[in-house]
């Protein structure tokens, strides 16, 4: 992510140089085969030859293996993808394919019809320079439908065109025409053009992909091949170094494919280096933010997992996990704790006469008034309809008593209110038990707790039982 930011921030003139450095190289490293042919053109001698027939039959012979690859991963590609400019593509390499292997097949003829062995040559390379533009035109349509990228007819169709044009080579290169220099000039010239178009389009329309790129180096190596034919004279070193051009155009054109079939499978969708850690940053940035959003999710369903939803008091599940957890203090050396339960007194005649919502507005006072009561640490919790308990850690039956008795004294001594009813009154009692003195399991403590509560309803309510009475004040036993 921070790459992202720092390429943001350098500065815009900077940047732009560099920009157009990177541009200028480019061009610089597409036009290499230009200096060779620059080369050969003021300095060697045109006349000075290299015909070797099995050289050139084995040059063509992987030629057409490699160009039969290529084709097959670009139509992969394009059934997965149905990209129209794959369809094109794979047009345009099965095309050269099928013209251009005649081109080495017939090179045995060379010297009894010259024109049948050389034509193939600028036909195969003016057809897929045809159908490459074509391709260039299809960037960014949308994708054929999946039943239409299998269909067999088109193709079929397309192979018979492409060996009409066989037919037609064959005829124009034994007729009388063949020899006169608009044959040849013509197909390699249109093959020329047609590559040429292909760069000004990809130029003009300012198509940066990392795939066109590559597009593009290509197509200007054939078309810089077709120059290079139109040099050169069959057999001497610039003929040859155009069949290296071409060559060199098609290994980086074919490098592309593969990419594409091993990435997207696509053209249009790869990436170049800096789109590429825009859209991590970004992914990062939106994983990031879904992660805080999970953890706060997280956090709110965790509360309200452990709270009671009309009280917001603790429920009974979370009341539990405290008082393990105390009991886990204790058994590591730490003082005791008690607990209390309370229970609201008469609250079912508090309902019938103030009505049900009354009664929940008091249930909600009451823990209110307890959690004033109480020390920040110490949790009360909602165990039933009007039934609560209280965990005072490191406290023993004695403070837990003044504290119940606090407890007790602040709910007696205020009153509530719901709606237009004012001064309801309202008394608890509460039962007192502590850890280890009345019992060592949670069971047992809150069983005791109970049973003094039960007491303290039997002994008139309003009150805090700590013990079995022993009489003397009617509300602290
Ligand atoms: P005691 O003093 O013996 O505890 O008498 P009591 O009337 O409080 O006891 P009892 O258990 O008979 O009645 C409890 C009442 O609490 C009955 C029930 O309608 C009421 N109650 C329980 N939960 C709620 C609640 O969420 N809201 C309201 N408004 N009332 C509730
Ligand atoms: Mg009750
Ligand atoms: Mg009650």
């Amino acid at each position: 992510m921070s790459d992202t930011v720092v390429a943001g921030e350098t500065s815009g003139v900077i940047r732009l140089v560099t920009k157009a450095y990177a541009s200028l190289l480019l061009a610089c490293f597409a036009l290499v085969p230009l200096y060779l042919i620059a080369y050969l053109f003021f300095f060697q001698d045109p006349t000075l030859k290299f015909e070797d027939h099995a050289f050139h039959v084995i040059a063509i012979a992987a030629a057409t293996l490699e160009g039969l690859f290529v084709t097959y991963v670009t139509w992969r590609c394009y059934l997965s993808s149905g990209e129209p400019l794959l369809r094109w593509m794979t047009l345009g390499f099965l095309g050269f394919v099928l013209i251009y292997a005649l081109h080495g097949a017939f090179t045995g003829l060379a010297h009894h019809n010259l024109w049948l062995f050389l034509l193939y040559g600028p036909a195969s390379r003016l057809v897929m320079a045809i159908l490459l533009l074509i391709a260039l035109l299809s960037y960014h349509s949308p994708s054929d439908a999946m039943d239409q990228r299998a269909q067999p007819w088109p193709w079929l169709r397309w192979i018979g065109l492409f060996l009409l044009v066989n037919l037609a080579v064959a005829l124009v290169a034994n007729s009388s025409i063949a020899g006169a220099p608009a044959v040849r000039l013509s197909m390699e010239g249109g093959a020329l053009v047609f590559s040429a178009l292909n760069v000004t389009v990809l130029l003009q329309r300012r198509i940066r992909s990392p795939l066109m790129t590559i597009f593009a180096i290509s197509v200007t190596a054939f078309a810089l091949s077709s120059l290079a034919f139109i040099l050169g004279r069959p057999w001497n070193h610039m003929w040859w170094l155009a069949h290296a051009i071409f060559a060199g155009g098609f290994f980086l054109l074919s490098y592309g494919v593969v990419q594409a079939f091993l990435t997207t499978r696509s053209f249009s969708t790869i990436y170049s280096q800096e789109e590429m850690m825009g859209r991590l940053a970004e992914a990062m940035a939106r994983t990031e933010n879904a992660l805080h959003e999970l953890e706060r999710t997280n956090r709110t369903l965790e509360r309200l997992a452990a709270t009671d939803p009309l009280t917001g008091a603790d429920n009974r599940r979370r009341f539990t996990e405290q008082v393990e957890a105390e009991m886990a203090r204790i058994r590591r050396g730490g003082e005791p704790f008690s607990v209390l339960a309370l229970d609201l007194d008469n609250f079912k005649t508090i309902n019938d006469r103030y009505g049900h919502q009354a009664g929940d507005d008091i249930l909600k006072g009451f823990v209110q008034r307890c959690l004033d009561a109480i020390r920040p640490y110490d949790g009360v919790a909602r165990v039933g309809g009007e039934e609560f308990m209280v965990l005072l850690p490191r406290t023993v039956l004695e403070g837990a008593r003044d504290i119940a008795e606090r407890l007790r004294v602040a709910i007696a001594g205020s009153s509530f209110e719901s709606g237009r009813q004012r001064q309801i009154p309202v008394t608890v009692s509460i039962g007192v038990s502590q850890f280890g003195r009345d019992g060592d399991t949670i069971e047992a403590i809150i069983g005791v707790a109970d049973e003094r509560l039960y007491n303290a309803k039997h002994l008139g309510r309003n009150r805090v039982i700590t013990s079995v009475q022993t009489g003397g004040n009617p509300a602290l036993s």
